[in-house]
């Protein structure tokens, strides 16, 4: 058969590889075979219940049923609709607020609770999903060029966006770490984030490797399962692999099976890579670096040991560096805005604002700033939207964050700019701290910075908080940090 779209690299997958495991989220495992027929079944149910090509499926789904994730989203690529994974881990606001932006018709959930309030003609609990095999539409005849995803963007500096991804996007862009049938991924970051929802629902279609995904994130689990499974590559974010190499009985667990350790999304602290490397030194240790807008067609895939402090692996030909007025940067070390390219343009869903904002030419204007060093490497700096002007000059938080990290008792950092009268914004940072290591209070971190920084880099203001404020997909939540530190560093000038 023709091979236009992923879901018909399904179809071939099921013929070579029927009885093979593609999907194990623990409590279900699906073969190739049972994964292909499913997605028809559901596929032609939807149909049957109305669905019409380009009508958008709403799919808030958790990792717990990551086996019914995946049919869901071949079944809407079957029925020609248009998919759209979205976190459980949401408020309702936040749910309501993204349905109002991709208007669905229908929903396959396993939180029902959450998508209660929406006009939708038709919702079902996955466990339930519609069947109809009668019903499926031709796939011959459904247009190769169709929109078939709303990625959301992870809202972490601010409204959550919906970036379109078209059936010609995921024929390029689902290819990666598991292109070999032989190999199993284990992974425990969200399946409706761009990495999660292209790299791992969408992978095994296209490369034929199982994909493991641990139904709830917990650290002790996830040791387990890498010893229990072997799998050759482990996928975490920088917050859950702090938390694996905080777990107290880390070192007993038998990760030998284990070939690469990946992860991304975030910055990495340095030395969650240093702790890494020396816990396994047999591992792989990769980051790469990513976003939604690019499916996966910006960004990187370092295939190289990343051992480095924010190295995201070689820079790759499509992607640029460029000033503030928009030139090109050439020099080795000098920081600008990363820019990437790809052939087929992306749009965000119903706003042209935005559209018009983050692409131009076939170029998108990540809002990430990096730079290229002597090796012909990307060092990730940090995010534009978050420098902090402090007295005229320009702040990136990503350094001072790096330099919390160095402490032995921080376990997590976020530095943000606060309004200050003469300077215009002041530095002020939070931290939880690692269990185990004894009591830091802020004032010796602020002397650990001082050590560290030059003087208009030191934080002024540091609070040490029990949880720090995360979003669905593991990233601090630093527009919910700046109301608090504000204050605090406020009550700080009062108090001196
Ligand atoms: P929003 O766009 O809604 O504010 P978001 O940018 O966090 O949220 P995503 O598209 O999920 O949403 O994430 C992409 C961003 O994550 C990148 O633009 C970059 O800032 C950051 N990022 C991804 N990978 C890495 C990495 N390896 N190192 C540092 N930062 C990374
Ligand atoms: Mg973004």
């Amino acid at each position: 058969m023709e091979v236009r779209r992923i879901s018909d690299a399904l179809k071939v997958r099921a013929s070579h590889q029927a009885d093979e495991i593609a999907h194990d989220d623990i409590r279900r495992q699906i073969s190739f075979a049972e994964w292909d027929r499913e997605a028809d079944e559901v596929g032609g149910g939807l149909a049957a219940a109305g669905l019409v090509p380009g009508d958008r499926v709403f799919l808030p789904i958790s990792n717990a049923h990551a086996v019914e994730m995946a049919i869901a989203v071949f079944a809407v690529f079957r029925a020609g609709g248009i998919a759209c994974p979205i976190s459980t881990r949401l408020n309702p606001k936040e749910v309501a607020d993204y349905a109002a932006l991709c208007g669905p018709r229908f929903c396959l959930t396993d939180a029902p609770d959450l998508v209660k309030g929406l006009d939708l003609a038709g919702c079902w609990h996955v466990d339930d999903m519609p069947r109809d095999l009668a019903a499926l539409p031709d796939q011959a005849g459904l247009d190769p060029a169709a929109d078939a995803e709303i990625l959301g963007t992870s809202g972490t500096t601010g409204k959550i966006k919906g970036v379109v991804i078209s059936h010609p996007d995921l024929m390029t862009g689902v290819t990666g770490h598991n292109q070999d049938r032989s190999r199993s991924t284990l992974n425990a970051l969200p399946l409706t984030g761009s990495g999660g929802n292209i790299g791992i629902v969408m992978l095994p279609a296209r490369g034929g490797a199982t994909a493991i995904t641990q139904p709830k994130f917990d650290p002790k689990g996830f040791l387990e399962l890498a010893k229990e499974k072997r799998p050759d590559l482990v996928y975490l974010v920088p917050s859950m692999l702090r938390l694996v190499l905080d777990h107290p009985d880390v070192a007993t667990y038998d990760m030998a099976g284990v070939k690469y350790l990946m992860t991304g999304t975030a910055p990495l602290p340095h030395d969650s890579v240093k702790r890494a490397a020396e816990l396994w030194p047999h591992l792989r240790i990769r980051n790469s670096y990513g976003m939604s807008e690019g499916g996966v067609g910006i960004g990187t895939r370092s295939q190289e040991q990343v051992l480095k402090p924010g190295c995201v692996g070689k820079m790759p030909a499509h992607m640029q560096i460029r000033d503030e007025a928009g030139n090109i940067v050439t020099e080795p070390g000098v920081v600008g805005e990363i820019y990437g390219w790809q052939k087929h343009q992306r749009r965000y869903w119903n706003d042209p604002e935005a559209t018009e904002a983050g692409f131009k030419g076939g170029w998108t204007k990540t809002g990430d700033l990096g730079f290229v060093d002597e090796d012909g490497d990307l060092i990730m700096a940090g995010r534009s939207k978050e420098l902090i002007i402090r007295g005229g000059y320009n702040i990136t938080p990503l350094e001072i964050e790096t330099v919390l990290h160095l402490h032995p008792a921080v376990q997590q950092a976020a530095v943000v700019g606060v309004p200050h009268e003469v300077l215009g914004e002041d530095i002020a940072a939070a931290v939880t701290l690692r269990p185990g290591c004894g009591e830091a209070t802020a004032d010796e971190i602020i002397d650990f910075c001082k050590a560290h920084l030059g003087d208009n880099k030191v934080p002024r203001t540091l609070v040490v908080m029990d949880v720090m404020p995360l979003n669905p997909n593991g990233k601090i939540l630093k527009k919910e940090l700046v109301a608090p530190l504000t204050k605090a560093a406020e009550a700080r000038r009062r108090a001196a």
